[in-house]
């Protein structure tokens, strides 16, 4: 059935004809809310059964939630007969919703558990809608006082193989309903350089994050197929276009992995990338996967790579990896469930 999140009010007064205007304002209101049709109670009660048997409020409900030692909450939602994840991550400057963009993904990058069964599905801008809405509301916000003030486009999936239904989420997100202000959004991408240009034209101000892991095209080959299609010279130019015309720091991510990227070969080339223009690098610890033979660095380790950076005079942090005890990267919650339920 069709969803209703994320229609505009013209729209929902053509679905609502016959029926005075002012309900398809408030029905709008609800659906931001989060509300399902039945506790739209100042809806006439025909109303409700019409909306009931015709279409859904939001296509995404939420399954099951995992709250983890560093206080971050693992969702499962469901979405018609699949499943998707997101994570909830209380903090002091806000609250921060990281949410999927697909279900699976096709860029079968080596250390991740997203796109190891390939891509099933892109999600909708309802599906992408749903997720912040059905979150908000999980944790005790509406659409006037929200819970979720801080977006990250960084779950499972590759949010710009989604291209157009994520650039209509983003307008709808920061305009609509709950106002999530774009500079309180990161998008990452795996580095499809050409959308990178083109999304720095788009009007969008979201803080981009690209991820590097490998400052070497052949290493980075190896974990990363995208790099056959965006080598990284194409990729790091991209970023340096995505500043020069949003005036946005671009971060670049780089998964720390044991004996992989690590050397200090890798932190000099690192350094001599990101030289000359405004950028930041985020080192996350390998989040090891079941599946997959790769180690995560020690601590220790990931201090030495970032001591070696600080002395090229790198601008940069050890992201802590947030939920690992509650099976934080993405792909990874998701697989378990379908695994332990199939
Ligand atoms: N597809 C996009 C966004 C989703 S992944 C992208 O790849 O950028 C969000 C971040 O988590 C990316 O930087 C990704 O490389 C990283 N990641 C994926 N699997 C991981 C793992 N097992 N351990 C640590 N980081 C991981
Ligand atoms: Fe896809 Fe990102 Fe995982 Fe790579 S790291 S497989 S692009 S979700």
């Amino acid at each position: 059935m069709d969803a209703l999140l994320g229609r505009s009010v013209e729209e929902l007064e053509e679905i609502l004809t016959g029926y005075p205007k002012y309900a398809a304002k408030q029905l709008y209101d609800f659906l931001w809310d989060g509300k399902d049709f039945d506790e739209m109670t100042s809806l006439k009660k025909e109303l409700r059964e019409f909306l009931k048997q015709n279409y859904v409020a939001n296509p995404v409900s939420v399954l099951k939630t995992f709250k983890g030692k560093s206080g971050a909450e693992k969702f499962l939602f469901r979405t018609g007969d699949d499943l998707i994840e997101g994570v909830f991550i209380p903090h002091d400057y806000g609250d921060t919703l990281c949410l999927s963009t697909q279900i699976g993904c096709r860029m079968g990058c080596t250390f991740c558990a997203s796109g190891l069964d390939g891509l099933k599905a892109n999600l909708s801008v309802g599906q992408l809608l749903g997720q912040v809405v059905a979150v908000n509301r999980y944790e005790g916000g509406t659409a006037k006082s929200r819970k979720i003030t801080n977006l990250v486009l960084m779950g499972s999936g590759e949010p710009f193989d989604n291209y157009d239904n994520v650039l209509c989420f983003l307008d709808k997100v920061s305009k609509e309903g709950l106002k999530i202000s774009e500079r309180n959004i990161s998008l990452s991408t795996s580095g499809l350089a050409n959308r990178v240009r083109e999304f720095a034209l788009s009007g969008h101000k979201v803080t981009l994050s690209i991820s590097l892991h490998a400052p070497f095209d052949s290493l980075r080959t190896q974990i990363m197929p995208i790099n056959k299609a965006f080598c990284i010279k194409e990729l790091v130019d991209s970023a340096k276009y995505y500043f020069e015309k949003t005036g946005r720091r671009v971060i670049f991510e780089y998964t720390l992995i044991k004996g992989v990227n690590d050397s200090e070969e890798c932190a000099k080339e690192l350094a001599r990338l990101t030289r000359g223009f405004s950028c930041h690098v985020n080192l996350i610890r390998l989040n090891e996967v079941k599946e997959r033979a790769l180690k995560a660095p020690s601590d220790d380790d990931a201090k030495r790579f970032l001591g070696m950076l600080e002395r090229l005079n790198v601008s940069a942090t050890i992201r802590r990896s947030l939920g690992g005890d509650i099976e934080g990267a993405c792909g990874q919650l998701r697989r378990r469930y379908l695994d332990e339920n199939a």
